[in-house]
This record gives C-alpha cells, sequence and structure tokens, in this order.
C-alpha cells in the first residue's frame, strides 16, 4: 500500500510509520512539527518508501499518485495544549480531518482516523466500552480538544454513509514510550524526567484519579490490525485494560527509576476525568487484538531512551 500518514512525525505516528515500513509498504508522512519533531523520524528519512511533506493538514493536502491508505494522526494531544492553542486544536480535527477525508475521497483510499478516549469525557461508565456516549463538558477546559475528537467521529461517519468511503475510528486510551516530547506536561513525560532528574513527582489532586497505560507497540499493532481489517466502521477501543491510580502510578515510576525523589501534590486541573479504562471485547472480537506489554515492562522499554534524551539536553548530572 502507499500509506499517507498525518502526524507521522508526532510520538504515536513515528513508531506506526516504522511499522507499515516493516510491513512493506510505502508511506508519506505529512505534518507540520507543531508537536512533533523531524528527529522522531530521522532514521526513516533514508528510507526510498518513505517521504516528508512537511504542511499544516489544516491548509490544505494534495498530493499527485496514488493513495491506498490514509492514517490521520495530526492533532495536538497533550492537555497542556489544551489552554495554549484550542483554536489550532478545534481546526486540526475539524478541518484538518475534513481535507484528509477529502483526499481519501478523490483517492478511494481507506480512512483511519485517530480518535480518543476523550470522547468519554468524565465516564459514568467504568470501564467504558463504544457504546458508551460520554460525558463530556462542551465548555470545559478540556472541550476543544474532546469537541474536536467527536466532531472528527461523526465527520468521518458522514462520508461512510455520504461516499461509502471505507473508514476506521481506533479509538486511543493513554499510550507511552519512547519519542514522548520530554516537556509536553503528560503524566509519564513529567514523571519520568522529575524522577531521573532526582525533583518530586507533581501528583494532582489526592492522585485517586485512575488511567489506564498502553505500551506504544501494542497500540501500533492494534492500529494496523484495524487498519487492514475488512469491515469494521463502528468505533474500537484501543488500549490497555491495566487501571492504575495515578498515586501509585508515580511510585511504579520511583521503584522502576530506582530513584530518590518524593511525590508532592498540587491542584488538579478542572474537568480532569476521575476515571479511565477501556472496555476492550469489541477489539479481542473484531481483531484478535490485545495489549502484551505490562506496565513494568513497558516502563523499563522507555526509561533508557528519557534517560539518553534528558543527557543529550545536559539535563542529567
Ligand atoms: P503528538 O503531538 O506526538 O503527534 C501529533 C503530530 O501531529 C505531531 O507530529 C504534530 O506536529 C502533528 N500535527 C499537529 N497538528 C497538525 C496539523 N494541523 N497539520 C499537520 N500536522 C499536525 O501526539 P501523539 O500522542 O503521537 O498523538 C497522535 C494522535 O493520536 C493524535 O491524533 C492524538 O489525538 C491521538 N491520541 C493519542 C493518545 C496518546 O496517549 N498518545 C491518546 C488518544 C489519542
Ligand atoms: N498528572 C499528574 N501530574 C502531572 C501530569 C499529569 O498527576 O505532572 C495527572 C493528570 O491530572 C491526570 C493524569 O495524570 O489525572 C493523566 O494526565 P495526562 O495529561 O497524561 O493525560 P490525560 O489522561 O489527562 O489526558
Amino acid at each position: 500500500m502507499r500509506v499517507v500518514l498525518t502526524g507521522g512525525a508526532g510520538f504515536v505516528g513515528s513508531h506506526l510509520a516504522e511499522r507499515l515500513l516493516a510491513e512493506g509498504h510505502s508511506v508519506v508522512v505529512v505534518d507540520n512539527c507543531s508537536t512533533g519533531r523531524l528527529d522522531n523520524i530521522k532514521p526513516l528519512l533514508t528510507n526510498d518508501n518513505l517521504t516528508f511533506f512537511k504542511e499544516d493538514t489544516v491548509e490544505t493536502l494534495v498530493l499527485e499518485g496514488p493513495v491506498d491508505a490514509v492514517c490521520h494522526l495530526a492533532s495536538p494531544a497533550s492537555p497542556t495544549d489544551f489552554p495554549r492553542i484550542p483554536v489550532a486544536i478545534l481546526k486540526a480535527g475539524s478541518l484538518g480531518t475534513m481535507n484528509a477525508l477529502e483526499l481519501a475521497r478523490q483517492k478511494g483510499a481507506r480512512f483511519l482516523c485517530a480518535s480518543s478516549s476523550e470522547v468519554y469525557g468524565d465516564p459514568q461508565v467504568h470501564p467504558q466500552p463504544e457504546d458508551y456516549w460520554g460525558n463530556v463538558n462542551p465548555v470545559g477546559a478540556r472541550s476543544c480538544y474532546d469537541e474536536a475528537k467527536r466532531f472528527g467521529e461523526a465527520l468521518v461517519m458522514a462520508y461512510h454513509h455520504s461516499y461509502n468511503l471505507d473508514t476506521r475510528i481506533p479509538r486511543i486510551f493513554n499510550t507511552y514510550g519512547p519519542r514522548m516530547r520530554i516537556d509536553d506536561g503528560r503524566v509519564l513525560p513529567t514523571f519520568l524526567t522529575q524522577a531521573l532528574r532526582g525533583e518530586a513527582l507533581t501528583v494532582n489532586g489526592d492522585g485517586s484519579q485512575t488511567r489506564s497505560f498502553c505500551y506504544v507497540s501494542d497500540l501500533v499493532e492494534g492500529l494496523y490490525q484495524l487498519l487492514i481489517c475488512e469491515g469494521v466502521h463502528e468505533p474500537v477501543n484501543v488500549g490497555n485494560p491495566e487501571e492504575v491510580t495515578i498515586e501509585q502510578f508515580a511510585r511504579e515510576v520511583i521503584e522502576v527509576t530506582d530513584s530518590r525523589s518524593r511525590i508532592v501534590h498540587r491542584e488538579l486541573p478542572p474537568d480532569d476525568p476521575k476515571v479511565r479504562c477501556p472496555d476492550i471485547a469489541r477489539a479481542r472480537k473484531l481483531l484478535g487484538w490485545e495489549p502484551h506489554v505490562s506496565r513494568r515492562q513497558g516502563l523499563e522499554l522507555t526509561v533508557p531512551w528519557f534517560r539518553e534524551e534528558l543527557s543529550r539536553r545536559g539535563l542529567l548530572d
């Protein structure tokens, strides 16, 4: 396949690019490098099967030649981006998704759109199955992202129904691994950086809120299986159902890094979801997929990359 991968210079996108190339596909990465960086795909740039275009999906998305699939990942994703660039996030999820869908429609290509567990908001059903409609504050601190993802899903389904486009909607839950931006504010890069530098880990609120963390190779396997399967147009949760409180997660990061850091508590941001855990029965049934990397293994695979990155930037003693 010739696959267009928007957001391919980001954390998840760079791992998906690697996987697509390993499967023998050719990959066209389109990224504006706003929250991603070319460094993430540097080793892939010498591969004849990968092309990179620095473009903003919100502006335009025109490409010569045939395209078999469009994987649309381009969107800022960190909660610290929400107050910083809310309009850009809404544009990426609406205009950007529309442009990517138009490209797929013109080329007769399959379309996969990265959605998010954020469509469930602060969920009142737990764990979250795909048929739960969610609990989102439409004018709240996270609404630019949550509503952009919800609108994106609606747009994808509209293209599927109106133009018979062959669409896929993975709802991605918290994912971690090498190549996350060390300063993107998400919990894992923050905790790992703090632990490796011997600084206090900043747990928001009392730390009783939960998340379920998926290692990036498991996520990429789920995305790839969804991309190549036939006839699955409804949303599919892709995440690891092993749930943990943020307080416990902080302790695990301290342990795995052998750090002397302590834990401090600070104010919980508004609308921070209290629980989050995917029900992955649908992915198991339709894709035969489930995650295999435990949190302990995933952390051990991630720590060396962060150590190296911090040291490269002169941030480790
Ligand atoms: P990321 O910020 O590392 O990657 C996003 C990429 O999109 C970056 O390279 C960025 O430069 C690019 N981008 C942003 N706006 C763009 C635009 N208008 N035009 C072109 N490129 C643009 O984030 P990520 O964690 O890799 O997330 C990738 C996708 O997965 C996003 O759609 C995100 O919403 C979704 N997702 C991720 C997670 C997670 O835990 N990582 C969870 C749920 C959903
Ligand atoms: N969090 C925290 N300390 C930090 C960063 C995040 O306690 O330094 C918490 C955050 O409040 C949330 C959880 O960790 O409850 C996950 O946050 P993240 O930003 O990674 O992703 P979210 O799931 O909220 O989108």
